[in-house]
């Protein structure tokens, strides 16, 4: 049916594609009760600070929110070290990457994305008429160089994701420093720190070290991960004042609602939560690389809550069988990674489950 007609580019836009929610496993396979590993949530559920202060803050629900989500960005301010006037917070950190895109693309503007990474990162491109340049990658790492080659004065936007997903992947703070100082100030670099609180890496710096220095630097950081709100949704953009105040333009005024806001602010304050989030991530990972080496199978070692394993022709029978065996994990198909499933950690028991599901239908 013929109707509106959306501007030219919207055409060339790909489909988010989600991993498969527990419902469609249990209306397809009838299982009561699937194990999500498919989306890096936080297996241990939200903080109960959190939920204390989203319960607390349901009475205000007739009021518009604070729309300069003072308390959020004075607890994001401790949390991260800088001032809470170098950050916006935004509706997931998927709000933040569209906030981005809409203040510094137009038509025909490029940018730079690595091969392998985060969907989000094009779809938000794509919806403001960018040309989207990929970069391709090292291995299962972001090639800084190569990005630096890929540049040129038409480069509105660089995405990194550090560490990056579905990889797991770091950049050490040199090659950091290397893509800060190789690019020119009107490029914006957006370093997505989603997954910085779970790095062992010893050479990780985060970006927002460098915000008060270089003002074309974004960092993106989220509650979805860490700190177990994905369905709340708090993201934020840490950068310098050139940024904040662009994005703070065009942000909707009551973008974020009262929970999110109060249960955002707690969650940041509860360190005994996130401190139990690293043991269990830290653990889940070093029992799943033991058992996935004695199956024999490959996997990339991992900076976050996900580990990605090889698993070679056949993934897509053996992904499909672990949905019957109420395993949910995401086929690395829509990320252009065929061979390959991406596990996020569960808790001890779902990690056990996974294994014992895995070990049967391989
Ligand atoms: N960045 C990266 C690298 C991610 O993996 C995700 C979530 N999958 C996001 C951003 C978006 O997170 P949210 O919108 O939930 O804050």
């Amino acid at each position: 049916m013929k109707g509106p007609k959306p501007a030219p580019w919207i055409g060339k836009i790909p489909a988010y594609v989600p991993g498969t929610s527990k419902d469609t496993v249990t209306e397809r396979y009838g299982i009561k009760n699937p194990i999500k590993l498919a989306s890096n949530e936080n297996p241990l559920g939200p903080s109960p600070a959190a939920l204390e202060a989203a319960d607390a803050a349901r009475a205000g629900m007739h009021l518009y929110p604070d729309p300069d989500a003072l308390e959020l960005r004075a607890a994001a301010a401790a949390f991260f070290r800088c001032r809470s006037d170098q950050i916006v917070a935004g509706n997931g950190s998927d709000e933040i990457l569209d906030l981005l895109c809409r203040a510094y693309l137009v038509p025909g503007r490029e940018v730079i994305i690595p091969a392998l990474t985060f969907s989000y990162y094009r779809i938000a491109s794509l919806v403001c008429g960018a040309e989207v340049v990929v970069s391709a990658m090292d291995g299962f790492a972001v090639d800084v160089d190569d990005i630096i080659e890929r540049a040129s004065e038409k480069t509105g936007i660089v995405f990194v994701a550090n560490p990056n997903n579905p990889t797991g992947t770091c950049l050490k703070q040199a090659d950091i420093l290397k893509l800060v100082s190789a690019l020119p100030p009107e490029t914006l670099i957006v370093l997505d720190e989603a997954y910085a609180a779970f790095v062992r890496e010893k050479g990780f710096m985060s970006a927002v070290k460098l915000i008060d220095e270089h003002s074309n630097v974004a960092t993106i950081h989220t509650l979805s991960k860490s700190h177990g709100l994905a369905g709340l949704r708090v993201g934020f953009c840490v950068a310098g004042e050139p940024v904040i105040s662009t994005i703070s333009r065009i942000k909707p005024p009551f973008n974020m609602n009262i929970m999110a806001l109060k249960a955002g602010a707690a969650a940041l304050g509860d360190k005994e939560f996130l401190k139990q989030t690293l043991e269990v991530t830290w653990q889940g990972l070093d029992y799943l690389y033991e058992e996935v080496g004695r199956l024999g199978l490959a996997y990339v070692p991992s900076q976050t809550n996900f580990v990605l394993i090889h698993i070679g022709e056949r993934y897509l029978r053996v992904y499909e069988e672990l949905l019957k065996r109420g395993i949910i994990t995401r086929a690395m198909t829509s990320f252009g990674l065929d061979g390959y499933l991406r596990v996020s950690i569960g808790l001890p028991g779902e990690n056990e489950a996974f294994v014992r599901a895995l070990r049967e239908v391989l």
